[in-house]
């Protein structure tokens, strides 16, 4: 009994220290995107028909650099739409744990594995389809629970 409060114990200490590293090259400090005519970028804030937002969104310019948050095994294409408009692309990341989706991002390859901090893909156009919005990676954790905390 005493080894399995131990083991109990260690584990949860390890989940709570996990933070995400810089996501995209020019926000090395990962900062979120506030409000917008479009909405706000925290998560649950409110979108149009009684939805609510399930993501955190990190500032990132169009075309610029994405990097993969945490060592992660790549899990193919992740699209927000599904509409195949010019931002419907993303990826979907697995590994210490949780579940992730990075989604406006054309990835580089959408197998394998990837180390924190390697370059993941490039940020979609996203001012083409939301003209004078705060560009971002909208990070989803795939049971669609908070990503602040690793933040
Ligand atoms: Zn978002």
């Amino acid at each position: 009994m005493k080894t399995v409060v131990i083991l109990s114990a260690i584990f949860t200490t390890d989940t709570a220290l996990l933070k995400f590293g810089a996501l995209c090259s020019g926000n090395p400090g990962n900062s979120r995107r506030s409000c917008d005519r479009y909405g706000c970028g925290k998560y649950g804030a409110r979108r149009s028909n009684n939805r609510t937002h399930k993501g955190l969104d990190i500032i990132c310019s169009d075309g610029t650099t994405v990097y993969a948050p945490f060592d992660a095994t790549l899990n193919g294409h992740s699209r927000p739409y599904g509409n195949g408009n010019k931002i419907d692309d993303g990826i979907g990341l697995s590994g210490q744990g949780l579940c992730v989706k990075l989604f406006y991002v054309k990835p580089d390859k959408i197998t394998g594995r990837v180390k924190k901090g390697n370059k993941i893909g490039i940020l979609l156009p996203m001012q083409k389809v939301y003209p004078g919005i705060t560009s971002h990676v909208h990070v989803q954790m795939c049971d669609r629970s908070d990503p602040t905390k690793y933040f």
